[in-house]
């Protein structure tokens, strides 16, 4: 596929056993989920029927990813080809880079091993943790924030032990709505160009995490000012905070870059959900001292958070699929979830409809889960290591 696989199948092996090995462990894991979705979508497309069922698959290697025109080289994309062959490269990622885009917002693995690993094996995301308030936000930068911050929600988790679970499913909600406006073009290019901070002024829980607490960079920063699409566009080059020393994509491309990344996100919040360590689904199982990798069909009873986590990637392997998932009206499994997005995305369904049948059927509704959740903890296998 991409050089970006073959740095983390490096980094994979080199760090699998120590704090890095946080969601990239299994270079492979949300490349074949969304393969499977997308093969499930591309047949729906020819029979113009919604997805119901799709084929659990996590080998299929043979079908195009590519998202949006342009975004990769589709075998009959006879123009593409002679682009290629001119030495032109495709602007626009396709579906596989995209549902990488939570693990990696800034582009800093593509950048460079040493870069991200002397980012996260010094512990710098923990030296940005506010003394007073006790929290990582987007002041720490992208990548710092979604794994150990206040955006674990891009990953399905809370963001501290404690949250309740109405709380970190509301902002959950509230991540895949607004992904899901992007996605869905319901956010036009002048929507996509407004100013980041004032788009997510009105106050509420989702809103206070998109911002940085302080509100400096970058809401006010002369050089790094963001526009919603920002979030979607940049790349750092230094091991400092994301929000420092980074450079963004501009252009008209720029606003379709969003939209795809948006989508990768979506499939993204969805996979990582029915990871054990991330959000549990049932009891959790334990096989020759590891956490078993699998994905059941049940409402999230409680989210994790990563800090203080043992074991967290022993979950993040790839998954058995349990009998609920044959079983169970309430909760659509993951490849199924997966392909509908893409189905309501390419249909451009409306925001009601996208979360009634396609969000609430992976999260729960928030009614479930005021009634049924449990505050966030470290998760019955990841309390202690095994
Ligand atoms: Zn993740």
């Amino acid at each position: 596929m991409k050089i970006n696989k073959w740095i983390l199948s490096i980094l994979t092996i080199l760090f699998s056993a120590n704090v890095f090995a946080y969601k990239i462990i299994v270079p492979d894991i949300h490349e074949s989920m969304t393969r499977s979705s997308k093969a499930c979508f591309d047949k729906a497309m020819t029979t113009k029927t919604e997805p119901k069922d799709c084929l659990v698959d996590l080998n299929i290697d043979n079908i195009e990813v590519w998202w949006m025109e342009d975004s990769s080289l589709a075998f009959y994309d006879v123009l593409g080809w002679i682009k290629r062959g001119l030495n032109y490269t495709a602007d626009l990622p396709d579906l596989e880079d995209a549902v990488r885009w939570p693990d990696d917002p800034t582009k800093e693995i593509s950048a460079g091993i040493l870069k991200i690993g002397s980012k996260l094996l010094t512990d710098t995301c923990e030296s940005y943790r506010d003394a007073a308030t006790g929290i990582i936000d987007l002041n720490a930068g992208l990548i710092c924030v979604s794994h150990y911050g206040e955006l674990q929600f891009l990953h399905a988790q809370a963001s501290s032990v404690g949250e309740p679970a109405s709380d970190t499913h509301n902002k959950i909600i509230s991540w895949a709505s607004f992904l899901y406006l992007v996605a869905s073009r319901k956010l036009s290019n002048e929507d996509l160009n407004e100013d980041y901070c004032t788009y997510f002024s009105e106050d509420s829980l989702f809103n206070r995490a998109m911002l940085p607490s302080n509100l400096s960079t970058p809401c006010t920063s002369n050089k790094g000012k963001w526009k919603v699409s920002s979030l979607f566009n940049i790349t750092c080059s230094s091991p400092k905070p994301s929000a420092w020393g980074c450079n963004e994509w501009v252009g008209d491309a720029s606003y379709d870059k969003a939209r795809i990344m948006a989508t990768g996100a979506l499939l993204h919040l969805v996979q990582d959900s029915f990871s054990q360590s991330h959000a549990e689904r049932g009891a959790c199982e334990i096989e020759d001292n590891k956490v078993v990798a699998k994905v059941e069909c049940k409402p999230v009873s409680r989210f994790t958070t990563y800090k203080g986590q043992e074991n967290h990637a022993d979950a993040d392997f790839m998954p058995q699929f349990k009998s609920s998932c044959a079983e169970s009206e309430m909760i659509d499994d993951p490849i199924l979830a997966g392909a509908k997005i893409l189905w309501y995305i390419e249909n451009a369904e409306s925001l009601d409809d996208f979360k009634t049948n396609v969000i609430y059927k992976v999260f729960g509704t928030p009614e479930y889960v005021v009634t049924h959740g449990e505050p966030a903890g470290l998760g019955q296998c990841f309390v202690n290591k095994l």
